[in-house]
């Protein structure tokens, strides 16, 4: 049998739409997962898709942002191009993170305040609907998967779980999905949708961990050791602690 060197594993994370949907910190996500992947002791590739680009081949993870209406109009034909090849990969357990304006694309469609609807792929049972009120702030969320789950919110668009949507979390403190329920976000076997910017996975990392996780065990039949992550030296942290303190006393 031949024994692959580490260096052989690669996890190939693809982003979708990084030109048009990725605000709030959400590239963030993508050098996250590039990060952990390598101090689990794989080798990340980074993949990008924009509109009419060739879809790259056998991504491990994908990953979306969120956007505006009109980025969210821009890449609608395009996703829906997409719409058997992304329902075929989620349907086979792949893992993925769809965040905001992607999350919403994910469902069935998101109506905005002007009635016109921007049609979704369905990969998620929820459909979304504008409003004339934004949600903004921070957000605390409790998920039976991944206990806490931490972020920020600002979107116009509330969002309905469908009967065969499950909720990614619970909502302890700000909005989530919508104004009406306590809903925050929902899964589809391996495929999550949030609300969450920030960006979510450096604050989560168990969430980030989930998608490398079970891209390795898909694809190497292995599970995660443990963590190689560097420590950070005694200056780099000494610098750290500076650097907070001066952002903390120029507000
Ligand atoms: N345009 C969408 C909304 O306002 C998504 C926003 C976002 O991705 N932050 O609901």
């Amino acid at each position: 049998m031949t024994q692959h060197a580490p260096a052989d594993k690669q996890i190939r994370v693809l982003q979708l739409y990084p030109r048009d949907m990725n605000i709030y910190g959400d590239y963030g996500n993508a050098l996250v997962l590039m990060r952990r992947i390598q101090w689990h002791g794989f080798t990340p590739v980074m993949l990008s898709y924009n509109p009419g680009d060739e879809f790259p081949e056998a991504p491990d993870i994908l990953i979306g942002g969120g956007g505006q209406d009109s980025g969210q109009d821009r890449i609608q034909q395009d996703l829906l191009g997409l719409g058997d090849r992304l329902r075929s990969l989620a349907e086979e357990h792949t893992p993925m993170l769809m965040v905001c304006g992607l999350y919403q694309l994910f469902g069935h469609f998101f109506e905005t305040r002007d009635g016109s609807r921007i049609s979704g792929i369905g990969v998620l049972d929820v459909e979304t609907y504008g409003t004339d009120n934004r949600l903004i702030g921070n957000v605390v969320s409790e998920s039976a998967d991944f206990g806490r789950i931490i972020g920020y919110e600002n979107h116009s668009g509330q969002t309905y779980l469908g009967p065969t949507a499950t909720a990614l979390a619970e909502v302890v403190v700000g909005e989530g999905n919508n104004q009406r329920d306590s809903h925050e976000g929902a899964r589809f076997r391996n495929v999550l949708g949030s609300y969450l910017h920030g960006a979510l996975l450096p604050k989560n990392p168990a969430i980030a961990d989930f998608l490398i996780g079970t891209a390795v065990e898909r694809k190497f039949g292995e599970g995660l050791g443990p963590l190689k992550a560097p420590q950070s030296s005694p200056e780099t942290l000494q610098r750290l602690t500076e650097l907070a303190r001066e952002a903390a006393s120029a507000r």
